[in-house]
């Protein structure tokens, strides 16, 4: 073997990521070994990725996968290598990435709720994930990206979508409804009121931030509450709580009869009360949810390419994801902060 091609195998046996490492933990742009490809995988080159909480709890210490370890849930890019037994995609196709990923065999799995499955996880939580120049996923995990959306786009939208769109399906949404949005700002809860309204609901938000109200009157929200006010005054058919602790009492007063209120995080904390005489006497409905399914997944990525809006906040170079972990951990965006790897 001449030298020239020993250099060639050794940088296609390696690729560029951020990645976790070290004690205390800390994230720097390394150099790591590819992952390997199952026959039933694919290999993306990372065009853009998209920053999640998972993010900021990977760098808080909240989650612990092996170190080193690659974070990012969300991502578009093109198909680089396709295992043995992939059939569906080619190389060179444009994708973006579901990041709910299930084994695909298990009972959930095979009854359709993946997100049950015993060995459900999200990109980059273990998994290593996006933020680097290629990821490995199943071949499910990829669908073809719209052309009419930008790459930017193409990344914010996946993971905070699908988990709003679950819980907006799993909490009956039709066309009339009031959804009040607890929390406005956050990747989850913008996807929220962006697929209530385009669902043909009445959205009401609330939010401390005086500017994060004005963004989501702008975004469409029909009204926009100070969550400090002593009374939201609203009567809300669904209920879309991320926030936990400091918002539970108000948003579940907030709820109509036969409201549901739907659960997908706990920022301020997990332990709330509930008054269950004024759960069943008002035939009201708590709902947990977390992620979704291939079918939903489907249905977001549909009304992507029919144009479902996103929030996005900033749009990055790939350089500058610290900085985008410190704005996320802060709090301060409104959307999604996005990463260009080619910039
Ligand atoms: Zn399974």
């Amino acid at each position: 073997m001449t030298d020239v091609s020993a250099h060639e195998v050794g940088q296609h046996r390696q690729m560029q990521a951020w990645a976790f490492d070290g004690s205390p933990v800390t994230c720097s742009w390394t150099t790591l070994s590819r992952p390997a490809l199952g026959p039933r995988e694919v290999r993306v080159r990372v065009v853009t990725s998209a920053l999640n909480h998972v993010d900021v709890w990977l760098s808080a210490g909240v989650l612990t996968p092996r170190l080193p370890h690659v974070p990012g849930c969300d991502a578009a890019g093109v198909v680089d290598e396709i295992g043995s037994e992939v059939t569906t995609v080619s190389v060179g196709d444009e994708v973006v990435v579901n990041p709910a990923i299930s084994c695909g065999r298990c009972p959930p799995c095979l009854a359709g709720r993946p997100p049950l499955c015993r060995a459900f996880h999200t990109l980059g939580d273990t998994r290593w994930g996006t933020h680097a120049e290629e990821l490995v996923v199943p071949d499910v995990n990829v669908t073809a990206r719209p052309q009419t959306r930008s790459w930017d786009e193409s990344a914010a939208f996946g993971l905070t979508t699908l988990t709003a769109w679950r819980m907006l399906r799993l909490a009956g949404l039709c066309a009339g409804d009031t959804v009040l949005v607890v929390g406005i700002g956050g990747g989850v809860s913008c996807s929220a009121l962006l697929l209530a309204k385009w669902s043909g609901a009445r959205v009401v938000v609330t939010s401390r931030s005086a500017a994060k109200r004005e963004r989501a009157l702008q975004l469409g929200a029909d009204e926009a509450i100070d969550s400090a006010a002593p009374r939201w005054g609203v009567r809300a058919d669904i209920v879309i709580e991320s926030v936990g602790a400091a918002t539970w009492e108000k948003s579940i007063r907030s709820l109509a009869p036969a409201g549901r209120i739907a659960v997908c995080g706990a920022t301020s904390g997990p332990t709330v009360e509930v008054n269950l005489v004024r759960l069943f006497m008002h035939h009201q409905t708590i709902i947990g949810s977390t992620m979704g399914t291939h079918e939903e997944w489907a249905e977001v990525c549909r009304l992507f390419a029919s144009g479902l809006p996103v929030a996005i906040d900033e749009v990055l170079p790939l350089s500058d994801y610290p900085s985008g972990l410190a704005r996320l951990a802060a709090g301060e965006q409104f959307g999604k902060l996005v990463l260009r790897h080619d910039a």
